[in-house]
């Protein structure tokens, strides 16, 4: 049964409106449906991608292509295609769940299915005719053809409008010859089908076209030879030249025009679909380095003793937890809006569009968070190798070089920064999220006498779950603040946009962390939640830190005077702990589970 409109909160809205730990999805939550297609992917993961790790660092292309074949003989690529297209027409938590898990092997795999599944095949599935889906979709689900995606170009990459590749009308009106130049583009070596962005004489807006590639009958495009990466060795990425191309007008995408719309939502997709790659490879990464702590002995001691080790195992471990309660809790939020929206009279196509559009401040929020933890995540495992994490003999080197791209790709993180708190004004302006009412009681408490009563914070969350409703006051000064004095010309002022994006997403991962544990220590009992909760509130621990840090350098550049002094007043109040936790004992606590388990054993 459709879930009612009421039922579901907003994109955004999770900054305004307080969530019921019982309405977010958590892994815990997969059916049995999901852990047998978890089960399956992990399996598939070992036995085809982790077995062969040493040939993708080699850069052994063949073996990428290979691989994505069997990945769509198992029908991996067809999760989130319609049945109708010869797909498994699985929800949006099961396409999460398979990027998840077929992700960490190695980042060249994780990159070819994401370009594929994602920016190549969504396009065509979100925006194109019944005549296209139904000619292009099912060869793309079965792996039969690989997609592949060409928008960025030597002269555009974060401005992707700005593109020079022109698309030229015949004089019969049957066809257009594309010319240009595209770049960095994934899949581009063993693809069949190209999802190509030009501009048709002076539009604004770019145009997208499906461009078939065979390499027999190559219609005017070259191949550039294989660009030699830090990471993701394995996956094929090239640069693509377009030389009269000639390409029939029934393979438009959309209207004219309407091509960087195409781009953008398809990127939203791809941004939660990259968190979720990035999970995966923290699990596992921590696993790694969690077996390797407890066999390495220096000083007579396995280092996974030491405090300074156990630092890092809490930490990862934290990062991960939190990563993985907000994607999925987005993930299912989207797959919820779509069944509303299907069962409100929309066909799949549009509410699929509009399901993951409404939700485009978290697909930005999680892909900004998930890269960077997984980064550091890399980071941590190949200290805690010591020399051996140096060492291409050992897998923290290549998950280090892997992990790095995904803060560039399907957007960078500034440029994702700062699109997420710019759409979120924008959702308040267009009033589908109320942040003005939400601002200007901030703006009271400010003024008002604080209360002096001591809350009972007995409760398991209470004060952190008081603590996060202090943190989206701290946002809404903030924010409010600088939306206040700049006006429209806040988007020149990128430091502060890059400040408050900062305290959203540490906000959204933080509240996420706490309401999953909240809700899986209601019905699975505190004592076995133990090193859960401790995670959560480490999480908050920091949440908090870099609230304080942010808010401040922001209050300190666009207030003055009096102004300045009560929002850095209020910025305290809303960043003090009534109770301190004691984070030495949380992550001795999070690292003792995980060495005992020897594993990321949430
Ligand atoms: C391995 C790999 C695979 C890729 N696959 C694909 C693909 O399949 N298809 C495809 O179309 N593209 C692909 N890309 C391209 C990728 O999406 C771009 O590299 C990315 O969008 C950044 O563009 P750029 O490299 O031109 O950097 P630039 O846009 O030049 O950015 C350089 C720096 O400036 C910053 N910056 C840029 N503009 C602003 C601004 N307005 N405000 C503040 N900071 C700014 C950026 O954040 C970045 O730090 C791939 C790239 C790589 C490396």
């Amino acid at each position: 049964m459709a879930t009612e409109e009421k039922d579901i909160l907003r994109g955004g809205q999770f900054l305004v409106k307080e969530t019921n730990c019982e309405d977010v999805f958590t892994p815990e939550d997969f059916s049995e449906e999901q852990n047998m297609m978890k089960e399956s992917v992990m399996e598939f993961n070992d036995r085809e991608i982790i077995a062969h790790k040493a040939r993708f660092e080699a850069k052994d292309y063949a073996l990428t292509e290979e691989v994505m074949r069997k990945a769509g003989e198992m029908g991996f690529l067809s999760v989130a295609v319609p049945e109708a297209y010869g797909g498994m027409g699985m929800g949006f938590v099961s396409t999460v769940l398979t990027c998840d898990y077929i992700s960490s092997g190695t980042g060249s795999f994780s990159t070819a299915f994401g370009a594929h599944t994602g920016i190549g095949t969504m396009p065509i599935t979100l925006y194109g005719t019944e005549e296209q889906k139904q000619k292009y979709v099912p060869k793309l689900a079965s792996g039969q053809w690989f997609g592949a995606y060409c928008l960025t170009e030597p002269g555009a990459g974060s401005d992707a409008n700005s593109g020079k590749t022109t698309a030229e009308l015949s004089a019969d009106g049957k066809s257009y010859k594309i010319n240009g130049q595209k770049m960095w583009i994934s899949n581009a070596g063993f693809c069949s089908l190209m999802i190509v962005f030009a501009r048709i004489e002076d539009d604004k807006n770019i145009t997208g076209f499906i461009v078939e590639y065979d390499a027999e009958n190559p219609n005017g495009i070259t191949l550039g030879e294989e660009e030699h990466k830090l990471g993701i060795r394995a996956s094929s990425t090239r640069q693509v030249f377009f030389n009269d191309t000639v390409v029939p007008v029934e393979n438009m995408l959309a209207g004219r025009g309407e091509g960087f719309k195409i781009a953008m939502n398809a990127l939203n997709v791809g941004r939660i679909k990259l968190a979720a790659a990035c999970l995966d490879s923290q699990r596992r990464i921590l696993t790694t380095a969690v077996e390797y702590a407890t066999e390495r002995k220096q000083f007579k001691t396995p280092i996974a003793d030491f405090g300074a080790i156990k630092t890092k195992l809490a930490e990862m471990a934290a990062n991960a937890y939190a990563g993985e309660s907000a994607t999925y809790r987005a993930a299912k939020n989207i797959e919820d809006r779509i069944a509303m929206r299907e069962a409100a009279g929309n066909t799949h196509q549009e509410a699929e569009l509009k399901g993951v559009e409404e939700y485009a401040i978290e697909c930005s929020i999680l892909k900004v968070a998930v890269s960077e933890d997984v980064q550091a995540s890399a980071d941590e495992g190949i200290q805690i190798f010591g020399g051996m994490g140096f060492s291409e003999d050992t897998p923290m080197e290549a998950a280090w070089r892997d992990a790095r791209i995904a803060r560039i790709y399907e957007g960078t993180n500034e440029i994702n920064r700062m699109l997420c708190v710019g759409m979120l004004v924008k959702k308040a302006m267009k009033g589908h999220v109320d942040l003005l009412g939400p601002a200007q009681k901030v703006q009271e408490e400010l003024m008002g006498i604080p209360s002096f009563e001591t809350p009972d914070y007995s409760e398991l969350f209470s004060e952190e779950k008081a603590m996060i409703a202090k943190l989206k006051k701290a946002f809404l000064m903030v924010a409010g603040g600088a939306v206040q004095k700049f006006g429209p010309q806040l988007e020149e002022h990128q430091q502060l946009l890059i400040a408050a994006a900062d305290i959203l997403i540490e906000i959204y991962m933080a509240e996420s962390a706490i309401l999953r544990t909240e809700k899986n220590a209601k019905r699975f009992g505190e004592d076995s939640q133990s090193a859960q909760i401790a995670m959560a509130k480490l999480y908050l621990y920091h949440a908090v830190d870099i609230v304080e840090e942010k808010g401040k350098e922001s209050i300190i550049s666009f207030a003055e005077g009096d102004e300045q002094r009560m929002m850095l007043m209020g910025l305290k109040r809303f960043t003090k702990y009534q109770n301190y936790p004691d984070i030495v004992d949380l992550r001795i606590e999070i690292a003792e589970k995980v060495k005992a388990e020897k594993k990321y054993c949430f």
